[in-house]
């Protein structure tokens, strides 16, 4: 599988302008889409999913132009919204048949053979006859995955899925993905967390204020901050003087002070040690350094 997107843009009713002149090449595999919120994500995946006409440029699946063949792209498509409801009436099994028929499973010994192996696949067997809105959070992402898995897409699209999950959801959710991305199919990954594009997104971008500003592997994105990044220690009134001067990304606590790591241009007035940058520190290097906008945790 491969899409290619060129030039795309989208400008809202508002004359606001959500994506300038997007480029992308999108392999087999799992490609994450990475960008601060309000970076243009979820306007590019309702574009691919085709919920949105862009104002300008053309999406490629295989080489077929998304504009004229919408019907067949669709029948590629699995998506998980960022904003997935449903209804509230039904039970999980049964919310994962209704959307198996949806999809145009019309027998129902198949659909219910989807519907097991499904529940079975991202581990929801054993709560199968609770009702859907009774799910924790995590489970609820997990069912919105499934749903999206009906009739084995080739693309699989999943807007920002982990926000709100628990550390211990948001690794099982990952690994549902990841084991996905065994098969020969395009996973895109939209998240604003860094720790969410992992070692198993062979290919990244990142997206900020609708333009695509890197597209590579992680790893490539990662030697950007090569020699950027530091580690000191400091005692506990110099702390507050550093971490105006420089995004502290790390700061373990001591007898007395903290042992710290961050980003920087070039150090001036401290001692400190080269370290290797991980995904995390390129990210706030980039954003801070190359898009020159305050980097914020959420
Ligand atoms: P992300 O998913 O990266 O957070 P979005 O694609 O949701 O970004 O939004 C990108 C920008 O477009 C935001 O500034 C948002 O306010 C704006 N936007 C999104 N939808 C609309 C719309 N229907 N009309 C006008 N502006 C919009």
């Amino acid at each position: 599988m491969n899409i290619q997107i060129q030039d795309l843009s989208q400008v809202y009713k508002n004359d606001f302008r959500a994506l300038n002149k997007v480029n992308l090449d999108i392999e087999s595999g799992m490609f994450g889409l990475l960008g601060p919120n309000g970076a243009g994500k979820s306007t590019l995946m309702r574009i691919l999913v085709t919920l949105l006409k862009p104002t300008h440029g053309e999406v490629f699946v295989n080489g077929m132009p998304l504009s004229k063949n919408r019907a067949e792209v669709r029948s590629y498509l699995g998506y998980l919204p960022q904003d997935f409801r449903f209804f509230s009436k039904l039970r999980t099994w049964e919310f994962l048949d209704y959307a198996a028929s949806l999809a145009g499973i019309k027998k129902k010994k198949e659909r219910l053979a989807a519907v097991d192996e499904l529940l079975e696949q991202v581990g929801l067997f054993d709560v199968r006859n609770r009702y859907a809105n009774k799910l924790s959070g995590g489970m609820k992402r997990r069912l919105g995955i499934a749903q999206a898995l009906i009739g084995e897409p080739k693309i699989i699209i999943v807007d920002e899925p982990t926000t709100g999950l628990d550390p211990e959801e948001r690794i099982r959710f990952r690994n549902i993905l990841s084991n996905l991305s065994q098969k020969e199919v395009i996973i895109i990954l939209s998240t604003h967390i860094v720790g969410d594009i992992s070692s198993t997104c062979r290919q990244m971008a990142l997206l900020n204020r609708g333009e695509v500003h890197f597209q590579g592997s992680p790893e490539a994105f990662v030697k950007q901050s090569s020699g950027h990044v530091f580690k000191t220690s400091v005692s506990f009134e110099q702390m507050k003087l550093i971490s105006e001067q420089y995004p502290v990304i790390t700061s373990v606590p001591g007898a007395n002070g903290y042992e710290i790591e961050f980003v920087a241009d070039e150090v001036n007035g401290w001692e400190t040690t080269l370290i290797e940058p991980n995904l995390e520190h390129a990210y706030v290097y980039f954003m801070e350094y190359v898009a020159n906008e305050k980097f914020q945790y959420q």
